[in-house]
């Protein structure tokens, strides 16, 4: 298209009018080609009146709300390079000229602004300015403006080409605004749609974990049941074989011998169970102490050796490296992270070997200890290996199972023991080869404590501490409670019964009430006649007045005689209730026949102890 820079093709500087027919037909077909509204109002701006020889011309749009127009291309002085628009303005519909336009639809050809107030100078003050609507079906949707230096610059002919300028780009920018609107309105679904998804998604899993958590609970259920009811059949059977009597001695010691086995696995049982509340309750607490480290880890392994023997397996313990003699950690969960790995790998172990390694690397002032439990059993698949320590999950098929007792607890405790002590576990594994559970845990070692390369090797029994070497059965229990005068109040006629045997074996004078009223009745008597007991053995549950009511009662009456708490319950919760309640030391139900009276005799003295040293 030939530029019309030079108007002046016939009187008064106007268009020729072949020349208007000839940018109307180029600029319909131009515009015919474009789609996009950045496209078609630059080509407005760039191509029809660039060809005009206008000074400049500015398109506005109106705003979605219908309140302000915006410049959206420009010719001339504001459109210095490409598509941009120099100091780009807005304009509210009704103020202006431009904005009068917007809000009547009615052209504006200004011959002098000066004589117009309405007139907003934008980049330059010009003297004339021609403003046209750009209406799609009688609303208006946009402006296009220009000015010009000299006054009474545009004719009659710029007011139609203009007009019709417009008019052949409105449906076209309707069009692309409406393609814009739409693009946005399916922006925000797809949005939608993906949030939907995800919710969907979020819901899916939630109500996955929450099936998974209740086929958990539901084999858990039955598990448990299996797992009490089976040592509860052999405690019930051996004890009635036992009353009726008439047995050979060797029979008697076979069945006493699995009377204490089932109670003991009972035992260990619900001190898993309550183990696994503290732990979901989000409560593990950490007792260090100084402790010799091989004697340790020796104790925890020795307990396994009868069920390792039991199953002819080679139980082997050996130590790698220096090692310090004593560590600073928690010795009741270091041992149970050791028992518990080292029952597993008994448990899943049918012939073999089952080893564990003890080494430690020196990091400052602390041991990085690790134990290391292998064995020659089942092993466990790769795609298992997640789920090792998730509760209540046991990885192996019933299939394989058959027969090999559990309840998925085991590695679950250990996992967040480990934890607790900062440490990490490590498990590799193959599936029909044997499995090796490594733990590593920092350990504090105190200044004056030596590292040394003395090999400690099978059997690891030597470096056993006395106290756990061997057990004292109850018949050779020394006679630790000579002499004392022992209340207890306990209103289970079996559980009195029971502690009324095993403290009289002891050596222990013994007076039993069966609950906290009739037992401070008691204690106000023996107090009052000047035989006041030496120590109180108090069930915390009990009727009429409970283990908690009473103690407070006892101690009112006689601060200095000390109360141990018999309870059921072992959560942290339940032993701060009985310290609270003014209970100076508590002991949890399942007591432990062979240990009891010595666990008493000791904290008795213990107590005497420090109540001579804070009256000295
Ligand atoms: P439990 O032994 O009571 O089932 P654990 O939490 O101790 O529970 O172990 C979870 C599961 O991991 C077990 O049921 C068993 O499938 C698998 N497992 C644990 N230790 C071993 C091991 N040493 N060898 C093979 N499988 C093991």
């Amino acid at each position: 298209m030939a530029a019309l820079q030079d108007r002046g093709n016939g009187p008064d500087g106007q268009i020729a009018r072949h020349r208007y027919l000839d940018i109307l037909h180029e600029f319909t077909l131009r515009q015919t080609g474009l789609t996009t509204l950045d496209d078609i109002v630059w080509n407005i701006a760039k191509t029809a009146i660039a060809e005009l020889g206008f000074e400049d011309c500015v398109v506005y749009l109106l705003s979605e709300d219908g309140f302000t127009l915006r410049q959206v291309a420009a010719h001339g002085p504001k459109n210095p390079v490409d598509r941009e628009i120099y100091n780009e303005i807005t304009i509210p519909v009704g103020e202006g000229i431009v904005g009068h336009v917007a809000k009547t639809g009615e052209v504006q050809c200004i011959a002098d602004v000066r004589l117009d107030a309405r007139y907003i100078t934008d980049d330059h003050f010009r003297l004339s300015e021609l403003a046209v609507p750009i209406t799609h079906a009688g609303r208006v949707i946009g402006v296009l403006d220009s000015e010009h230096s000299r006054a009474n610059f545009f004719k009659d002919e710029d007011v139609h080409l203009f007009t019709t300028i417009a008019a052949l780009a409105s449906t076209r920018i309707e069009t692309a605004l409406a393609v814009q609107r739409l693009e946005s309105t399916v922006e925000h679904l797809q949005k939608a749609r993906l949030q939907l998804e995800q919710q969907a998604d979020e819901l899916r899993e939630s109500r996955l974990a929450a099936e998974a958590a209740s086929i958990a609970k539901t084999n858990f259920l039955a598990n448990m049941s299996h797992e009490i009811r089976t040592p509860m059949t052999a405690i019930v059977g051996f004890a009635e074989l036992l009353a009726n009597g008439g047995a050979t001695g060797e029979q008697q010691s076979v069945w006493r011998g699995q009377l204490t086995r089932n109670a003991d696995y009972l035992k260990d049982l619900i001190g898993n169970i309550l183990d696994m509340a503290a732990v979901e309750s989000g409560f593990v607490s950490v007792q260090e102490e100084q402790i010799g480290l091989q004697s340790t880890v020796a104790d925890a392994v020795e307990v396994l050796r009868a069920r390792a023997e039991a199953k002819a397996l080679t139980l082997h313990c050996s130590s790698r490296g220096s090692l310090p003699a004593e560590v600073i950690t928690d010795r009741v969960k270091l041992q149970e992270i050791i028992v518990n790995l080292v029952s597993n790998a008994v448990k899943y172990t049918e012939s073999g070997t089952v080893g564990v390694t003890l080494s430690a690397e020196r990091q400052g002032s602390l041991a990085q200890v690790s134990v290391a439990v292998r064995d020659t059993g089942i092993g466990i698949d790769q795609s298992q290996l997640s789920n090792l320590f998730v509760p209540f999950s046991r990885v192996h098929d019933t299939e394989r199972l058959a027969g090999i007792e559990g309840t998925g607890l085991g590695l679950a405790l250990t996992y967040h023991f480990v934890e607790a002590l900062n440490g990490r576990t490590v498990v590799t594994s193959r599936l029909g080869e044997g499995s090796e559970f490594t733990v590593t845990i920092p350990c504090g070692v105190p200044d004056d404590v030596p590292w040394s390369d003395e090999a400690i090797s099978n059997p690891f029994l030597r470096s056993l501490s006395p106290s756990t070497a061997v057990e004292p059965s109850l018949s050779e229990q020394p006679q630790s409670l000579e002499g004392f005068h022992i209340l207890f109040c306990e209103d289970s006629e079996p559980i009195a019964l029971l502690l009324h045997t095993l403290l009289t074996k002891a050596g222990a004078r013994v007076t039993h009430c069966l609950n906290g009223m009739t037992g401070l009745q008691l204690f106000e008597d023996l107090v009052a006649s000047g035989s006041t007991p030496d120590l109180v053995l108090m069930d915390m549950q009990m009727p009429v007045m409970d283990g908690y009511q009473a103690t407070g009662h006892f101690k009112r009456l006689q601060q200095s005689v000390p109360i141990i708490a018999l309870t059921a319950f072992a959560l942290k919760e339940d032993v701060e209730r009985c310290l609270s309640a003014g209970c100076d030391h508590y002991l949890t139900k399942p007591i432990h026949a062979a240990t009891f009276a010595k666990k008493v005799r000791e904290f008795h003295d213990g107590y005497r102890e420090q109540l001579g040293r804070g009256n000295s």
